[in-house]
């Protein structure tokens, strides 16, 4: 092949082959024991698992090389505090209206009623316990920072760093070394993403085709009119609600946006979760979209952490979907509960797998919908999980623009180039050692 294919674009055909030949498998093949042993879970499993632990190995150090810089290249408490706090407000606003749409669609299409009970797989759901609110704030704050490092607690780490960074600042002249040292391990860290991008195409391929041999759209069947609505709010939410913000508020064009987040949805979607897409959504909101790094190395892991609206849209909908089948009626009060508790389950909640059903469980317990309504819903949502998990990590990077719009933290010239920080080919050393 002569003309270079660009990253997207060849991600984008692996994935569509690990669609076909998944369900292609998961039609013909199911109960042929050769394929389930050495294709699935075998080749499937092990490449997609190994570009799983690849990408969450990169989450850790770059969010805290990339956030020493932010902070250092900021400069200024102030302005940090007024980041967050802008950003802290989009994420619930955007989280707010997401769930607002999808109770609001769920209710006019009313997904669930007169629902045929057997017409679904039996399965059974058991609700873990949820943290109190409480506990959320105060573990905010790590008693071990090491520790913090070691389980990747997103919001743990942002703490720790941002204490240490703004110190960094604080010692003046002398803390100069660490931030230009934290700047080059950021740079480092940077072209490890690269690198490990470059295996995307293989990585989307194996995780896809595992997924789609083992989950038949066959399933989906039952439970069309759920599935159906949360999918649509999802479009809605991703290409409506979210592109009139960044078109209002942002003041930047929806349509570019969306063009360079098609590789960050991707990632989000075969992988399930918005903590393991962090080195990839970072990366294309500072080299694709052009925002500084002080603006996307704090707005990037934190909304990774608490901002969930495709989460969020499965819950609305979820909501109706079980109170229409166990024919309890919610009322406003009920919904606006949900709104709330939906918004503040996000907060202390990681962006990782089927997180959403454990969120799910903690507002159904608030509403007194039944719990083990849940086990309804379970077999269509890992197929969920994927496209809410897209639709999160694109609410993330546009309120990440947004607010670094706000502050002239972006370059409308990266913004508006096309082909700006597209992935390129890497060349790894051969013969040029750093020291002589
Ligand atoms: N998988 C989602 C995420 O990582 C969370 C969820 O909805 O389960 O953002």
């Amino acid at each position: 092949m002569s003309q270079k294919m660009n990253m997207t674009t060849k991600i984008m055909i692996w994935m569509g082959c690990g669609l076909v030949i998944g369900s292609l498998i998961n039609a013909f093949a199911s109960d042929i024991a050769f394929v389930q042993d050495y294709l699935v879970n075998g080749l499937f499993h092990v490449v997609g698992a190994i570009f799983i632990s690849a990408l969450k190995m990169l989450v850790v150090p770059l969010v805290t090389f990339s956030l020493i810089c932010g902070v250092c290249g900021i400069g200024d408490v102030g302005i940090l505090g007024r980041v967050g706090v802008k950003a802290f407000l989009l994420f619930m606003l955007t989280t707010a209206l997401a769930i607002t749409l999808a109770i609001t669609v769920a209710v006019l299409v009313g997904p669930g009623e007169g629902f045929d009970m057997s017409s679904t797989a039996e399965s059974t759901f058991v609700a873990q316990p949820a943290p109190p609110l409480t506990q959320v704030f105060i573990d905010l704050v790590p008693s071990n920072p090491v520790a913090a490092y070691a389980e990747g607690n997103m919001l743990q780490i942002i703490f720790f760093t941002i204490l240490f960074a703004v110190c960094v600042l604080m010692i003046g002249e002398r803390g100069k070394p660490i931030a230009d040292g934290a700047e080059r391990l950021n740079e480092v860290m940077m072209q490890v993403v690269n690198v490990v991008m470059h295996a995307a195409p293989i990585g989307v391929f194996a995780l896809i085709a595992k997924t789609f041999s083992q989950q038949g759209l066959g399933m989906i069947l039952p439970m069309i009119s759920y599935f159906g609505v949360v999918a649509v709010v999802l479009i809605l939410h991703a290409t409506g609600t979210l592109m009139i913000l960044l078109k209002l508020l942002g003041r930047v064009s929806p349509m570019m946006f969306l063009k360079k987040m098609r590789s960050v949805q991707i990632f989000a979607f075969s992988t399930s979760s918005s903590n393991a897409t962090i080195p990839v959504t970072l990366r294309t909101t500072e080299k694709r979209l052009g925002v500084d790094n002080s603006t996307a190395s704090f707005v990037v892991p934190f909304g990774a952490t608490i901002n969930m609206d495709g989460t969020a849209i499965m819950q609305g909908v979820a909501t109706v979907f079980i109170a229409n089948v166990y024919g309890i009626d919610l009322g406003i009060a009920g919904y606006l509960t949900v709104i709330g508790m939906a918004v503040l389950a996000s907060i202390g909640t990681a962006g990782v797998p089927g997180v959403g059903l454990i969120m799910l469980a903690m507002v159904f317990n608030q509403v007194g919908l039944p719990v083990e309504g849940i086990a309804l819903i379970m077999g269509v949502d890992r197929l969920l999980d994927m496209m809410r998990t897209a639709v999160n990590v694109t609410g993330d990077a546009a309120v990440t623009t947004i607010v670094a719009r706000g502050e002239d933290k972006i370059s409308m010239e990266t913004f508006n180039d096309p082909v700006a920080g597209q992935v390129e080919e890497v060349h790894l050393p051969h013969q040029q050692p750093i020291k002589a």
